[in-house]
């Protein structure tokens, strides 16, 4: 049950007949695991938070560098020097009261990977290298669990909804180890708001896939290209050879 207070803290999404206070509900139900309290994981983390997710697993091993802050919207000056799981509690603990907050710093790994996949509802790839994005997604398929992927540099994003269902595609599908040369905004740089967008994308995704509302970006990848303004969506087709989803 919602108490009063929440639901006037909540009263804009609860006025939508598609959340309502059943909606709500589920909300305060559900964990989201967080994989990188960085560009996309700042406001992945705070509207998730605002929005009324029980429990937020956030998991990040780095700490917050000045450089971070051009875009890393969670952390402050204040943080500098600090871990950015602890600055990222911080805000969030601000932002709602009823929010609880859980920190992995160090590394996930595979058995702390697959155990803190297994503890949640849904996982957003906030991520920044590969290595990360199929371990993560291969933990996730592993175990059955919902995975909205984004990724942003220089002008451009993408954001895509995997392993929804059995019959959705996965990560792997997608992309194949081992094509990629690592690209990050340390070595290529990203316009500051485009992470902005691709994390207000994932928060959105998240929230739609744990409501149960609309369609979601379900085995489709969003491509967002920020110099032309424009989106534009392709399906992902499900590889029936893929050797992360194809025995699950
Ligand atoms: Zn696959």
């Amino acid at each position: 049950m919602l108490t009063s207070q929440e639901l006037i803290h909540y009263s804009r999404h609860i006025i939508l007949p598609e959340i309502d206070e059943h909606g709500q509900e589920k909300l305060k139900q559900s964990s989201v695991l967080i994989v990188g309290a960085g560009g996309l994981g700042s406001p992945v983390a705070m509207y998730l938070a605002a929005a009324g997710i029980g429990k937020l697993i956030i998991a990040d091993h780095d700490t917050v560098e000045r450089s971070n802050l051009q875009r890393q919207i969670i952390h402050s000056l204040d943080s500098i020097g600090n871990a950015k799981v602890e600055s990222a509690k911080d805000t969030l603990e601000k932002l709602n009261p009823w929010l609880r907050v859980e920190l992995i710093e160090t590394k996930l790994q595979e058995e702390s990977l697959n155990t803190a996949v297994s503890g949640a509802d849904l996982i957003v790839d906030c991520s920044d290298n590969y290595p990360t994005r199929f371990a993560l997604n291969q933990a996730c398929v592993g175990v059955g669990k919902p995975l909205v992927s984004g990724s942003a540099v220089q002008f451009n994003g993408q954001v895509a909804v995997l392993n929804q269902s059995p019959h959705s595609a996965c990560y792997h599908c997608l992309y194949q180890d081992g094509l990629f040369n690592e690209e990050s905004c340390e070595s290529q740089g990203v316009l500051a708001p485009v992470v902005g967008v691709i994390g207000s994308l994932q928060a959105t995704e998240a929230l739609k896939v744990l409501l149960g509302i609309g369609n979601s970006l379900d085995s489709r990848l969003l491509i967002y290209d920020a110099l032309n303004a424009t989106f534009k969506t392709i399906g992902i087709t499900k590889d029936p050879a893929c050797e992360v989803c194809s025995h699950s």
